[in-house]
């Protein structure tokens, strides 16, 4: 379905943006995965991927928070008609202790990276005549929760610049929407649950219904793979004419 295109993914060495990139490869596209490690795991991350789908697949080690180095791996990368901007990392404060070195880093790799990274694709895009952007917003993309300010500002810029980007490529084969998770079990949330728990005083099971998905009424959290399964929708022709929009993956969140 996706073979002879490339698709590079940010972030990509765990949790969502491992999942995307699973899912692109086993659609048939070549992908480039990413962090700002240089480990010999992320080298064998990538060649465990090719064997497994049968499509190449590289580790191109670029730091997100410095937009030289965004630009960088799309040029290294060489070619890219799928990009997915899904680095980002998360902290929690009231605005007034919120360290102002956490809302920079926040802001650069949760928002600056996806403009960076994007302006350095659509040339590439634009030029193969096809080009698809996938950015990885979150439920906080379209609602707020207190003690997340620079997280829901970077994501609900993210959004912003989706519809953005999609007005300014509209006539080109290019479309670009913003995937809106709810809570995803990741390394990153599953990491937080027996922590809560003692914090709390509850069994793990009541953390996740009553304190991580609380927001979320299915109760549930959505997969990597449904997070997947969703970008390779969205580098489909059935999706060829969705663009500047955003699609919740979120278990009825935004719908509260
Ligand atoms: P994760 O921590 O498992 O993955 C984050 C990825 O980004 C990792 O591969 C990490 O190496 C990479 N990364 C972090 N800083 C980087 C940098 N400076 N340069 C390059 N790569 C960097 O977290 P995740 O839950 O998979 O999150 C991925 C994306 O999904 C994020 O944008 C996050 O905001 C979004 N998201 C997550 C959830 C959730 O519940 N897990 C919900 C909504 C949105």
């Amino acid at each position: 379905q996706l073979s002879g295109k490339t698709a590079i993914v940010t972030g990509s060495n765990s949790g969502i943006g491992l999942g995307v990139a699973r899912s692109l490869a086993e659609a048939g596209a070549d992908v480039v995965i990413n962090s700002f490690t240089d480990n010999d795991e992320d080298h064998a991350l990538a060649d465990e991927i090719a064997k497994e789908f049968g499509v190449k697949v590289r580790y191109i080690q670029a730091d997100m928070s410095k937009g030289d180095q965004c630009r960088a791996l799309i040029e290294k990368a060489g070619a890219c008609d799928i990009l997915v901007n899904n680095a980002g990392i998360q902290h929690v404060a009231p605005i007034e202790e919120f360290p102002i070195e956490k809302w920079d880093a926040i802001i650069a790799i949760n928002m600056s990276s996806a403009f960076h990274c994007t302006a350095a694709a659509l040339p590439m895009m634009r030029k193969a005549g096809w080009g698809r952007v996938v950015n990885i917003a979150s439920a906080h993309g379209l609602t707020a929760s207190p003690y997340k300010s620079a997280y829901v500002t970077a994501k609900h810029g993210v959004v912003g610049m989706t519809k953005t980007v999609a007005l300014e490529t509209a006539k080109e084969h290019i479309t670009v929407n913003a995937i809106c998770p709810g809570y995803v079990k990741t390394p990153l949330v599953e990491a937080q649950i027996p922590d809560t728990a003692k914090k709390y005083d509850m069994s793990e099971e009541e953390v996740i219904e009553k304190v991580i998905l609380d927001r979320q009424p299915s109760k549930e959290f959505a997969t990597v793979e449904q997070i997947g399964g969703t970008a390779v929708f969205l580098c489909s022709d059935a999706a060829a004419q969705i663009t500047g929009t955003t699609i919740s993956v979120d278990g009825g969140w935004t719908a509260l």
